[in-house]
């Protein structure tokens, strides 16, 4: 009887409705391989943002078991596809609560977000990202400090430095912590940057008088 009643959400178009029927149920896993077979675009990132909205709203309400059981369904989700490009990195950077740790017991979160970077992305997006991690970093003071500072940001073939605004290409690139990218010679501090003036050293800057 489900099963009919779902198809015929299918059919009306009415993915919205047969995502909502599997969550109900608590069929997850029947939900995310639904997702993938109905050569539907954007399905698997709806799911995923309706695990957001259901952690959300359980944790209003104070249900401390069910925020946590929506909370792993969608790190599970999002390490299920980290690697397949399914899910749209805008809604994902838009929904995903900033409380959430770094990296989970079992699900690297860092590491997804880090996949999430394009080059199909603007560099706005990118930066987006980029401080979106920044912004979790400062969450998990265990993170070092130094492992994260590679995986910022992706430089494409036209992006531009902004000190000097030639092109950046690949090498003797300074990538900055915030999502900022400058030529080695137009960033020779690489504790700052030389644009926003904000600094990136572990300790706090000692003022020289
Ligand atoms: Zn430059």
């Amino acid at each position: 009887m489900k099963e009919e009643f779902v198809l015929l959400l299918v059919k009306e178009k009415n993915y919205s409705a047969a995502l909502d029927s599997y969550v109900d149920d608590k069929k997850f896993d029947k939900v995310e391989e639904f997702c993938t077979t109905q050569n539907e675009p954007g399905l698997l990132t709806q799911l995923l943002t309706k695990y957001f909205e259901k952690h959300k709203k359980h944790v209003e309400l104070k249900n401390i078991k069910e925020a946590e059981e929506f909370r792993r369904l969608a790190l599970k989700l999002m390490q299920n596809q980290s690697s397949k490009n399914q899910l749209d990195p805008r809604v994902v950077l838009e929904k995903i609560p900033a409380s959430w740790m770094f990296k989970e017991q079992d699900v690297d979160l860092i590491g997804f977000l880090s996949s999430l970077f394009d080059f199909q992305l603007t560099i706005e997006e990118n930066t987006k990202i980029a401080e979106r991690i920044i912004q979790m970093e400062t969450l998990n003071t265990e993170i070092e400090f130094n492992n994260l500072q590679a995986a910022y940001l992706v430089v494409r073939e036209d992006t531009e430095c902004q000190v000097c605004k030639g092109k950046l290409g690949f090498k003797k690139i300074r990538i900055f912590p915030h999502g900022m990218a400058f030529h080695m010679r137009c960033a020779k501090n690489p504790q700052e940057c030389p644009i926003t003036r904000q600094r990136f050293d572990m300790d706090a800057v000692v003022a020289g008088g």
